[in-house]
C-alpha cells in the first residue's frame, strides 16, 4: 500500500470517510501496532489534514461518536491530545523557543564533536545498525510520516540509546512529518524525554517492539532503564492570550498553514473582500512537506474565493519570519486571521484581529498542566461544541 497524502480538503474528507468505521473498538484495539508501510493503517493518517484543518478536529471527533458512541472514546481522546499540546505550548511559548535555542545549540555541538557528528549523522541516514530504528530514519525521510508508536521507539532510542540531543532529534521530524507540528512535536519528544511528566522518561523496549510489529523487528542493545533528562525550571504558565472578535464590515481575510478552512471561521458579520494566503514552513522543511503546504494553500484559497465570493490568492512571496505590514495587500482594510498557535505562522503575522474557534478556546484552559484536565473536560467540551 503506498501512502500518499493528497492535500486538499476533499482528500482529507475521503480519509475520515474511509476511516470512521475503524474508529471504534477496532481502533482501540489496534493502534498501538506498526505492521509496517506495506501493511493496511490501524490509524487514521489523518494528522496532514488535521495539521492544516483541512479537516478540523471536531469533525473527526463527531465523525467517531456518531458511528460508535461510547466505543469512540480512545479515538476521541488522542485527538485531544492534539488540542492539548497546542493549548500548553500556548501558555508556555518559552518552550517552543528554548527548543530553538537547543537546536542552534547542538548544530555547534555537531562541529566541535566529530564523534557526537558521525553518531548523528548516522542516525540520520539510517546507518546505526539497531533494529528497526534504521529503516524508521529511511522510511521518516522517503514517506514523510512515522506510526505513533513508531515515533515514541525511535525519540527513546534517540536520546538514551543513541544518547543524541533530543532537539536536533525533534528538528528531523519536524523537517520531514507531512505533519510536522510545533506543539505535539516538541512536546511529544520533552515527553518521551522525561521533561514534560518530569522524571518520567519513556522506555523503547525490544519486547515492546518484537510485539507491535508483528515480529518484523528485535532490536539488540537498547537503554531499556532510562534515566530523565533534567533542565532548569522552565517558566510558569502564562494566561491565554485574549483573542479578537471580527469587526463588522469589510474586511481582508488572511489564511496561513494553521488553519485552511476559512469556511467554518467565526466571522460573525464581517464582509470578506478578499482572501490572502501566508505560507510559513517549518524552517528546513523538507521539499514534499513544503509542496503538500503549498498545494494545502492553494486548496483553500480555492474554496475561500468560492465561499466569498471575492478575489483571493497568496498574499506575499517571502514568509520566513515576522516584518510584513500586510498593509498594502489589505489595501487599509483591517485585516483578520485565524488564532495561528506558537510556531512558525504566529511568528511571521502581520499585526492583525486574530479570532479563535471554540475548539480551541474550550480546550487551551485546561491544557495548562497534565493532560488529565483536558481529558476530564472532554464530555462538557464536546456537549458544548454539539
Ligand atoms: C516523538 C513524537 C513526535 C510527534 N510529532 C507529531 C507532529 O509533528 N505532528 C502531529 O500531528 N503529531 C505528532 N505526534 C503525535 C502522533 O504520533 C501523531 O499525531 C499520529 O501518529 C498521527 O497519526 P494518525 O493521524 O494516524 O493518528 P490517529 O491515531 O488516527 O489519531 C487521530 C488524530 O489525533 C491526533 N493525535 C493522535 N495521537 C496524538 C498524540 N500522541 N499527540 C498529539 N496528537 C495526537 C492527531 O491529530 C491524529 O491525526 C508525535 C508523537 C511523538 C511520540
Amino acid at each position: 500500500m503506498v501512502r500518499s497524502f493528497p492535500a486538499s480538503r476533499e482528500a482529507g474528507l475521503a480519509r475520515l470517510a474511509a476511516f470512521t468505521p475503524q474508529m471504534g473498538r477496532a481502533y482501540a484495539a489496534g493502534r498501538n501496532s506498526d505492521l509496517g508501510p506495506a501493511a493496511a493503517p490501524a490509524t487514521s493518517m489523518l494528522s496532514p489534514y488535521l495539521r492544516r484543518r483541512l479537516v478540523l478536529e471536531q469533525e473527526a471527533a463527531f465523525a467517531a461518536l456518531d458511528a460508535h458512541g461510547a466505543a469512540a472514546e480512545k479515538f476521541v481522546q488522542e485527538v485531544f491530545w492534539r488540542g492539548y499540546f497546542k493549548g500548553h505550548l500556548e501558555t508556555r511559548p518559552g518552550l517552543w523557543t528554548a527548543y530553538q535555542r537547543l537546536v542552534a545549540e547542538g548544530h555547534d555541538a555537531l562541529a566541535a564533536d566529530p564523534a557526537l557528528r558521525r553518531r548523528f549523522e548516522d542516525a540520520v541516514a539510517g546507518r546505526t545498525g539497531i533494529d528497526g530504528f534504521d529503516d524508521w530514519a529511511r522510511e521518516l525521510v522517503a514517506a514523510n510520516w512515522l506510526h505513533n508508536h513508531t515515533r515514541m521507539w525511535f525519540a527513546s532510542i534517540w536520546i538514551f540509546t543513541l544518547r543524541l540531543p533530543w532537539a536536533l532529534g525533534a528538528d528531523f521530524f519536524l523537517r520531514h512529518l507531512i505533519d510536522g507540528d510545533p506543539a505535539s512535536n516538541t512536546l511529544s519528544w520533552r515527553w518521551v524525554a522525561g521533561l514534560h511528566t518530569k522524571g518520567k522518561p519513556y522506555a523503547a523496549r525490544a519486547e515492546n517492539i518484537r510485539r507491535y510489529t508483528g515480529g518484523r523487528y528485535d532490536p539488540a542493545g537498547l537503554d531499556e532503564d532510562p534515566v530523565a533528562l533534567t533542565e532548569a525550571e522552565p517558566a510558569a504558565a502564562a494566561p491565554l492570550p485574549p483573542a479578537g472578535a471580527a469587526p463588522d464590515g469589510a474586511v481582508a481575510l488572511l489564511l496561513h498553514l494553521d488553519d485552511l478552512h476559512p469556511e467554518s471561521l467565526p466571522l460573525g458579520r464581517a464582509r470578506v473582500m478578499r482572501v490572502g494566503g501566508m505560507v510559513s514552513h517549518a524552517p528546513g522543511a523538507a521539499d514534499r512537506v513544503r509542496q503538500a503546504d503549498d498545494a494545502a494553500m492553494a486548496d483553500a484559497l480555492r474554496r475561500a474565493a468560492a465561499h466569498f465570493g471575492c478575489p483571493a490568492g497568496l498574499a506575499g512571496a517571502d514568509w520566513s519570519g515576522a516584518g510584513w505590514s500586510g498593509a498594502e495587500w489589505s489595501g487599509g482594510l483591517p485585516i483578520v486571521t485565524a488564532w495561528a498557535p506558537v510556531g512558525p505562522s504566529a511568528t511571521a503575522l502581520p499585526p492583525c484581529i486574530r479570532v479563535r474557534r471554540p475548539w480551541d478556546s474550550l480546550i487551551w484552559p485546561h491544557a495548562t498542566r497534565g493532560y488529565f484536565q483536558v481529558k476530564a473536560a472532554i464530555p462538557r467540551i464536546l456537549a458544548a461544541l454539539r
